[in-house]
């Protein structure tokens, strides 16, 4: 079998089809973002007029096509079927926000220059009992509703911490609906063209998916597991087994689902670390962290949990080439590896190193497993315990060096683990010229 075709089970992913999908998808936003430009027509005025106009409606449309496309990649569900790198949607989805919201920003100045050129009024000065007024006024709203999510996700995301970020995000489902009623009410292309075809249609598409977003909410689309044992495998660490009567998930190595023990919780994602297609049974080894993983510890047979998924890609480059691969674990980050620890170790075809970092020895999960490796070279290195017959301290690049017999670019790295440990070991990998496509990581955070 190869490597490949196992990553992707019975659907073999081929990398070469995912960048051309994403080059599509990069093409259709821009073509779709410009489009509505050719609606535009000049006005019979001085050419400054017109740069006003055309300047004003490329912050409109080209703005809010942007953000729609933004908005639109953020549905995990759905986007997922169809590029299941969520990082990269993560990051094209950030990207367009950085690009959007400086055009959207064109909008205001501009239209405000124009109506002041064309007509002598000054839109700004509010009437509020005048119709166009409150109509420019939700537009004012929407800047800032905008404006709100993007300086509390751009420059204050570390300081607020997750759950302050998520609610102040949850704003952002204002903003499609904002903008559709302030164009559809005040804009002329849109009410005297075809544009408003256009517009309709986009309007369409993001209704439906509220309307997606509900049902998931409402459990569409997800399955129904039931726990059918659970175990301590280090301090504070648990694996949960479950098993659905329903069509099972198919998750690759690497791949994780989001967990709920009902309805109004919310979802919380957790590497697939155990999957028996056979018996539809998958497990997850959590780690005690707040309240659902501390759930999750108590977790007894027949517990029922809500499953989606499989999300991610973390492994399947590592196992697109033929390099010898190294897995770099710290904590929890473990989870990602054990399934691809026990392929390598069956297929016995490739050199591979597991270097797993721990605070203490009572924190390494499954290490009867990990001690009965023959082919995998497993490295523990322990940073509470200097006494430690081993690597003590964190997981470095002199670690890697020690006990890798090639150079470290002949390899392919996987890392999962504390944020800085993995920013410090790109890092060093890079002063080391490992290429970077040889170097790929999971965050266990948002
Ligand atoms: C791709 C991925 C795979 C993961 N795999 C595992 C795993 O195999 N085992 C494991 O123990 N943990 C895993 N985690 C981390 C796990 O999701 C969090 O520890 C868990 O959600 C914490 O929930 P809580 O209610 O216990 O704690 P909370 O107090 O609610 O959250 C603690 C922290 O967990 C993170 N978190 C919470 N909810 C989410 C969310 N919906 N999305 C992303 N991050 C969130 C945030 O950083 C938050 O500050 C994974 C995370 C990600 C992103």
């Amino acid at each position: 079998m190869s490597a490949l075709r196992l990553w992707g089970n019975e659907d073999t992913i081929e990398l070469s089809r995912i960048k051309r999908v994403r080059g599509i998808l990069i093409a259709i936003i821009a073509v779709t973002s410009l489009t509505p430009l050719v609606f535009v027509a000049p006005d019979d005025a001085p050419v400054i007029v017109n740069v006003y106009k055309y300047l004003a409606k490329t912050g409109a449309f080209v703005g809010s096509m942007l953000l729609i496309w933004q908005f639109l990649l953020g549905f995990r569900g759905v986007v997922s079927s169809v590029f299941p790198d969520l990082t990269w949607v993560v990051e094209l989805h950030k990207w367009l926000g950085q690009f959007g919201v400086p055009i959207i920003a064109l909008h205001p100045i501009f239209i405000g220059l124009y109506y002041g050129a064309t007509e002598g009024t000054n839109i700004y000065a509010l009437d509020l009992g005048d119709p166009f007024s409150q109509w420019v006024l939700l537009g004012m709203i929407t800047l800032g509703v905008i404006a709100f999510v993007v300086v509390t996700s751009v420059f204050f995301r570390d300081q607020l911490g997750f759950y302050p970020w998520l609610y102040t995000h949850l704003s952002s489902y204002l903003i499609p609906p904002f903008l559709f009623v302030h164009s559809f009410l005040l804009g002329p292309t849109i009410q005297h063209t075809p544009m408003r075809f256009y517009w309709w249609f986009f309007a369409g598409v993001v209704a439906l998916m509220y309307l997606y977003r509900m049902l998931h909410k409402l459990g569409v689309g997800s399955r129904t597991y039931r726990v059918t044992g659970a175990r301590e495998v280090a301090d504070s660490t648990t694996e949960v087994v479950m098993e659905t009567s329903t069509r099972p998930f198919l998750p690759a190595p690497g791949q994780f689902v989001y967990l709920r023990h009902s309805l109004g919780e919310n979802s919380h994602p957790y590497t697939v670390s155990t999957y028996d297609p056979q018996r539809r049974r998958l497990g997850v080894t959590v780690k005690e962290e707040g309240e659902q993983t501390a759930r999750l510890q108590e977790a007894s047979e027949g517990l029922e949990l809500i499953v989606d998924g499989p999300y991610g890609v973390f492994t399947r480059d590592a196992l697109a080439t033929d390099l010898p691969v190294v897995m770099i674990a710290g904590g929890i980050g473990i989870t990602p590896f054990r399934r691809l620890w026990e392929t390598l170790e069956q297929e016995q075809s490739r050199e591979a190193h597991l270097v797993y970092g721990s605070e203490y020895a009572s924190d390494i999960a499954y290490r009867d497993e990990l001690d009965a490796l023959e082919h995998v070279n497993v490295v523990h290195v322990l940073n509470e315990e200097p006494d430690f017959d081993g690597e003590t301290g964190t997981v470095t690049i002199e670690v890697l060096q020690r006990h890798l017999p090639r150079e470290l670019s002949d390899y392919q790295f996987l890392i999962c683990g504390p944020p800085a440990m993995i920013l410090t070991l790109e890092e060093s990998l890079h002063d080391a010229d490992v290429p970077p496509d040889q170097v790929t990581h999971e965050l266990f955070a948002t």
